[in-house]
């Protein structure tokens, strides 16, 4: 008998209707190659490869390793016995979806560094916290929206598809998850210049959160660069759009102006 280790995060689904409304929505056919985040004990993975040939998955904990040689043939799964945020990047690319029940202690690093990684065009479907997945959805001027959505949602269309209660785990968490499913933008309908500057950009607008946008880019963006970019100095970020991010960005790094 496996014991769930708190400290890599494990909560394991059980509830087979939510496994099964899960797999619907990732909807993988077997040309597809996955890479899943987490397989603990292969709630999702074995249903998975009823409809791929293969699957690749990254898993820290040793006991899940050995369960998951154990009870999947060696030919159906590549196994990397790895922590998710020292992945290389360059493999992260390989895949058409990176999807997971995601370890909640670390779900935000993993989101960003995901995000971040270049050449990497793979749709994610992830299960967070409830709390998480409203603020990467999250649209401005909500209590939501904030330094993460604006974030994700540069390189993200991201949309929580649906709730699961905690019955659905063992053990029983205490607190309510999301499916979500996030669709990578292109850079090109974007018209962003410079990825680095843009999360300088969300930095500096998010740094004091109650301050306004004139005060957070204080000896960077004076009143006239504020009416060159038709945005309002008196606002505070959470009301700004990632266009409206990107529009700051592309100012920025057009006219070269450090910050
Ligand atoms: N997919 C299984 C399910 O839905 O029942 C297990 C999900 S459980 C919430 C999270 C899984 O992520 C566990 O198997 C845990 O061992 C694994 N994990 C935790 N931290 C990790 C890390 N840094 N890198 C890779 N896997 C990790």
């Amino acid at each position: 008998m496996i014991r769930a280790k708190k400290k890599f995060g494990q909560n394991f689904l059980i509830d087979q209707q939510i496994i099964k409304q899960i797999i619907d929505a990732i909807n993988p056919d077997s040309t597809q190659s996955i890479l899943e985040i987490g397989p603990g004990l292969a709630a999702l993975t074995i249903p998975l490869l009823n409809r791929l040939n293969h699957i690749d998955v990254v898993e820290i904990d040793t006991d899940m390793v050995e369960f998951l040689k154990n009870n999947i043939p060696s030919s159906k799964i590549t196994i990397y016995e790895e922590d998710i945020l020292t992945f290389e990047d360059q493999r992260l690319s390989e895949f058409d979806f990176i999807i997971g029940n995601l370890p909640y202690y670390i779900s935000t690093p993993i989101l960003l560094k995901i995000a971040k990684s270049k050449k990497n065009n793979s749709g994610l479907f992830f299960m967070l916290q409830k709390e998480v997945a409203e603020r990467v959805s999250a649209v401005p001027s909500t209590k939501m929206y904030g330094r993460l959505s604006s974030m994700l949602q540069y390189f993200y269309e991201i949309e929580l598809l649906f709730d699961i209660p905690a019955g659905a785990f063992n053990p029983k968490p205490k607190i309510t998850s999301s499916f979500v499913r996030f669709t990578r933008r292109n850079p090109e309908e974007l018209n962003a210049l410079n990825n680095d500057n843009y999360e300088r950009v969300i930095k500096l607008a998010f740094q004091q959160k109650r301050k306004t946008l004139k005060n957070n880019f204080k000896g960077i963006l004076d009143d006239n660069d504020f009416l060159n970019l038709s945005i309002d100095p008196s606002i505070r970020a959470e009301t700004l759009s990632v266009h409206k991010f990107i529009s700051i960005e592309n100012y920025l790094t057009q006219r070269k102006l450090s910050f």
